[in-house]
């Protein structure tokens, strides 16, 4: 199982500022578990935005966040994320990211992902999230460089970034080349500007 914390409403909002129209998206498994992302955080968590002024237009609780396969497979459970301008995943990293890659919407996280803590299912998406304990993946359009740029770079890429390759494998897409046009589609290519510290490992 993946473990996951809350991150304080207060944070989540303040990520949310721009954004009117939220869809919040659940996780019946690791963070369901964990109480962080099951049906009652998910109806409390619509709760507590809507009382913070926010619309939010629906939400639904897949099966895992991070098994989400398409656009149409979250349409199809409800129509209503086509109105959304944003989207709040309560699950892990991992789950943010799958989500991120089927929409075309600033996509944000509620938990900061800590640890494996074993596995969900035989699967672990690598890849996809490391775990790092502090989720910043909104700021990279759901594209997170900690997992997916060789070289864990928060602020642009290094020198060897070739058509779009990765100076480390040229069959692979340089992360920062995918963030950028990531961020190029939800129109959030301000956040080019933002400098970001190292993490606190
Ligand atoms: S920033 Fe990346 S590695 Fe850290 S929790 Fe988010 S997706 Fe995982
Ligand atoms: S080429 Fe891109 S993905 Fe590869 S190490 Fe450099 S910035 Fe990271």
């Amino acid at each position: 199982m993946i473990i996951s914390s809350a991150k304080p409403f207060e944070e989540i909002l303040l990520s949310l500022d721009r954004y009117d129209d939220i869809f919040v998206i659940g996780c019946n498994v690791c963070a369901a578990k964990l109480h962080l992302g099951g049906e009652p955080e998910v109806l409390d968590m619509c709760e507590c935005l809507r009382n913070a002024g926010k619309n939010v237009v629906g939400w639904i609780l897949p099966t895992a966040a991070c098994s989400v396969q398409s656009w149409e497979s979250l349409v199809e459970k409800n129509p209503a994320i086509e109105d959304a301008r944003a989207i709040l995943v309560m699950g892990c990293g991992s789950g943010t990211s799958v989500v991120a890659s089927v929409v075309d919407v600033p996509v944000y996280s509620s938990n900061d992902t800590t640890s494996l803590g074993g596995l969900s299912n035989d699967v672990v998406l690598h890849d996809q999230c490391a775990m790092c304990g502090k989720c910043i993946i909104a700021d990279f359009g759901g594209v997170c460089p900690t997992t997916q740029c060789a070289k864990g770079l928060l602020n642009g890429p290094c020198g060897g970034s070739m058509n779009g390759r990765c100076e480390v494998d040229r069959e692979t897409d340089c992360a920062w080349e995918l963030i950028y046009k990531r961020l190029k589609i939800i129109g959030r290519l301000d956040l080019l500007d933002e400098l970001h510290e190292p993490k606190e490992h």
